[in-house]
């Protein structure tokens, strides 16, 4: 009787990474930008999965009221940043240099029109 080796494949999706915030600073909320757009830029229906391994991804734009919301996957919160006279501030951490305030400079110079 032939036994089927079966686990020759890997199915773990390792090529992309999770990205996770450590330090809480800007430079990671600009990486977590990055690959959230590059996901969206990328294949139309299968970015959901990939979206989920971002710590960090944009819900809500308002460009008039200079406000976005953000999601945290990890923690499974909603959170809001709002920039005055172009400066971001997180209503979440109370700090103006926080992950999610990168994450918002981003968008502004991405997205903002
Ligand atoms: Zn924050």
């Amino acid at each position: 009787m032939p036994i089927f080796p079966g686990t020759s494949k890997n199915l773990d999706n390792d090529d992309f990474t999770k990205i996770e915030i450590v330090n809480n600073n800007l430079e990671e909320g600009m990486e977590c930008f990055n690959h959230w757009l590059s996901i969206q830029d990328g294949e139309n229906k299968s970015n959901e999965d990939g979206s989920r391994k971002i710590q960090l991804i944009l819900k809500v734009f308002e460009k008039e009221k200079n406000k976005l919301l953000l999601h945290d996957n990890l923690k499974n919160l909603d959170i809001k940043v709002v920039f005055t006279d172009g400066v971001p501030f997180c209503a979440f951490c109370q700090i103006y240099d926080c992950a999610h305030t990168g994450f918002a400079i981003c968008v502004k110079q991405n997205i903002d029109g």
